[in-house]
């Protein structure tokens, strides 16, 4: 594997990859996710493709943990569901799949991101009502 594979949230070569999050804070509400869950989803997808050295590419965007994601808001898809499609599920070896499978599951439970809240304003009580924040205290 000597040349650089990216899908624009990660650049791998041989044992190094390097995982960017530009943007993808306002991605990941796009998506109703959290930032760190988002950024689990980027390095899954990186550990995918070492862990298959290179041999499952990253392809055209459909909702797959593997798409390119040249269009950087496609992966907004991949974050709202994480799934492996089933052309890299036959193109991968059963170990990665496993892995990185249970990383997803685990990572699809991680809370989902609370709607934003604005800061809270000089009659701070009214804004917290306005948005919920005496309802969240058990979270
Ligand atoms: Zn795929």
């Amino acid at each position: 594997m000597n040349k650089v594979v990216s899908d624009l949230f990660c650049k791998a070569k041989g044992r190094v990859s390097l995982v960017s999050t530009v943007g993808l804070r306002d991605l990941s509400e796009k998506a109703e996710r959290r930032f760190e869950y988002s950024v689990g989803f980027v390095m899954a997808a990186t550990l995918f493709f070492m862990l298959n050295r290179g041999k499952v590419p990253y392809h055209k965007d459909g909702g797959c943990l593997m798409d390119e994601d040249y269009d950087r808001t496609k992966i907004v898809l991949g974050l709202v569901k994480p799934v492996l499609c089933q052309e890299c599920r036959k193109k991968s070896k059963a170990g990665p799949i496993k892995i990185v499978e249970a990383l997803l599951r685990h990572l699809d439970r991680y809370p989902r991101a609370d709607k934003v809240l604005e800061p809270l304003d000089a009659g701070g009580r009214d804004a917290a009502r306005h948005h919920g924040l005496g309802a969240s205290a058990g979270r």
